[in-house]
């Protein structure tokens, strides 16, 4: 292994790999930590959960040349039907409306990671260190010193700038004692693939029901993908139910839409929660993807967000090498945390307002939200902002997200 790096990421799952991705071919020399090989089954960012990816996200994998790969595994999302369960409103989006090939599209994060890692091993300029665990890290002058232990034995390496990409309950930004804002919601997604005897064709749907939002994504080989977020009280008795009694409920829950459940694949629970980091960059360090903000998966957005800070950080650290700067730089790192702050904020605030304001049950809210996703079908210019932020192209954004290449 080398001993020395430009950059260090901890953490190999979906946005660490997409980071030394994105970053390789600048000429920096690029380390990266992940505790678990794809291999194993408790590999946590690479599981079965399904990833609704945003229009600005394939762009993003475009221009870092995975998204050919990928695309092979994913499901495009043409239309959106957004419903309050019982009650009369509802909203549509439209890859029509909007000019763009599809809204999104759908793959597991099994799938992508799979690309991911196999083109990291043919990367000359990336040094994969795996299974490998961060043991701790000091700043020292203009290097962070590392320490990792690799397979039972401790090895000390050092780099310029290391960032943390190793998720929720990141061990760099809890190392660091940053601040988080945390919040509950009670809520667990209980995830799993079905098939139903009308095809989707390419519909997603968002519902809102008594107990938190559910989602119904369409899937390669005409399956869906279901996201039902139950209170945490109703989620053993949802786990313990066969599969038939699970597959009644949830009928009963989202209608005949989609025609008659047929059958269900393995059900897996997610508890849910809000958290924010206070702040996304120390002393050589920065913070991407859920190590910086981890969010309720109502509009399918954490990945995308945590794929715009990749995008942001590379197109910074790419200026960086062309004039020879230190990619650990303060002034670099300021540049990261604010141009990151206001798409951070608005999608969490967003995030947070939706998963709130349709877990209520109450009258006058109930209404209200009607009105609201009726008004939003009847404003076609207000539909067409609220797309544009869940298709990730609001805002000044970093060439990768333009589709552009940093090469
Ligand atoms: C049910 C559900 C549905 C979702 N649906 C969507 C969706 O439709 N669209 C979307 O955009 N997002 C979605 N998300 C969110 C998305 O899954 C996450 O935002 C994304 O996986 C975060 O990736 P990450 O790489 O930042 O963190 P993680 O996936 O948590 O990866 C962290 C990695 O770091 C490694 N690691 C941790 N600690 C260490 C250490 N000390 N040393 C070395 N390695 C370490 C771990 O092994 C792991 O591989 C969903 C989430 C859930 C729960």
């Amino acid at each position: 292994m080398s001993a020395e790096f430009d950059l260090l990421i901890i953490g190999g799952g979906m946005v660490g790999a997409s980071l030394a991705r994105a970053v390789s071919g600048q000429g920096l020399r690029i380390g990266i930590v992940e505790a678990f090989s794809l291999a194993s089954n408790v590999q946590p960012s690479f599981d079965d959960r399904v990833i609704a990816l945003s229009w600005g996200s394939r762009k993003i994998l475009q221009a870092i040349g995975v998204w050919g790969e990928m695309a092979k595994s994913a499901e495009p999302i043409c239309r959106i039907h957004i419903s309050d369960r019982g009650h009369f409103g509802f909203t549509h989006l439209d890859r029509h409306e909007e000019g763009v090939d599809a809204l999104g599209y759908v793959a597991t994060a099994r799938a992508m990671g799979e690309v991911l890692q196999k083109d990291l091993a043919d990367l000359p300029d990336v040094e994969f260190i795996c299974p490998a665990k961060l043991r701790h890290f000091t700043v020292n002058g203009d290097r962070v010193d590392v320490s990792l232990e690799v397979d039972g034995d401790i090895q000390e390496i050092n780099t310029k700038l290391l960032v943390a990409a190793d998720g929720g309950d990141s061990q760099v930004r809890t190392m660091l004692s940053i601040p988080l804002k945390e919040q509950a919601y009670g809520q667990t997604a209980i995830i799993a693939n079905l098939t139903t005897a009308k095809p989707h064709e390419g519909m997603a749907y968002e519902r809102f029901t008594d107990s938190g939002p559910l989602a119904m994504l369409p899937m390669t080989e005409g399956r869906v993908s279901m996201v039902w977020t139950a209170r945490d009280d109703q989620v053993d008795g949802l786990m313990s139910l066969s599969d038939q009694a699970f597959l009644n409920h949830l009928q009963d829950r989202f209608g005949y839409r989609l025609g008659r459940m047929e059958s269900i694949g393995k059900r897996v629970s997610y508890p849910l929660r809000l958290r924010q980091a206070t702040e996304q960059i120390s002393n050589r360090v920065a913070l991407v993807g859920n190590a910086a903000h981890t969010i309720h998966p109502v509009t399918g957005q954490g990945f995308n967000l945590g794929l715009r800070d990749v995008a942001v950080l590379a197109d910074l650290l790419s200026d960086a090498a062309v004039s020879k700067q230190d990619p650990g730089e303060r002034s670099l790192l300021e540049s990261y945390e604010k141009w990151r702050q206001r798409d951070q904020q608005a999608v969490a605030l967003i995030t947070d307002s939706l998963a709130r304001l349709f877990a209520n049950p109450l009258g006058p809210l109930r209404m209200a939200r009607n009105i609201g996703l009726l008004g939003l079908d009847s404003l076609p210019s207000l539909k067409h902002l609220v797309a544009r932020q869940f298709m990730g192209v609001n805002g000044r954004l970093p060439r990768l997200a333009r589709g552009v290449s940093l090469d």
